[in-house]
């Protein structure tokens, strides 16, 4: 197994892991009713699909039971 001849320095690992912070979600925005939704997911607020064109899911009404 090959093995690393030189111990890596602190600024050479400091310098690979400049790119390992965490960002932030990317959203997009529902074409019909303007809330934020997930890309390729269907829009929790009213149901609409972005990436089909339709209503993929028809909400309930909150009733009061
Ligand atoms: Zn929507």
């Amino acid at each position: 197994m090959a093995v690393p001849k030189r111990r890596t320095s602190r600024s050479k690992k400091g310098m690979r892991r400049s790119h390992h912070h965490a960002h932030a979600r990317q959203v997009q925005y529902c074409n019909r009713c303007g809330t934020v939704a997930l890309p390729h997911t269907v829009c929790s607020n009213c149901g609409w699909s972005n990436t089909q064109r339709r209503e993929a899911v028809e909400l309930k009404e909150a009733t009061e039971e």
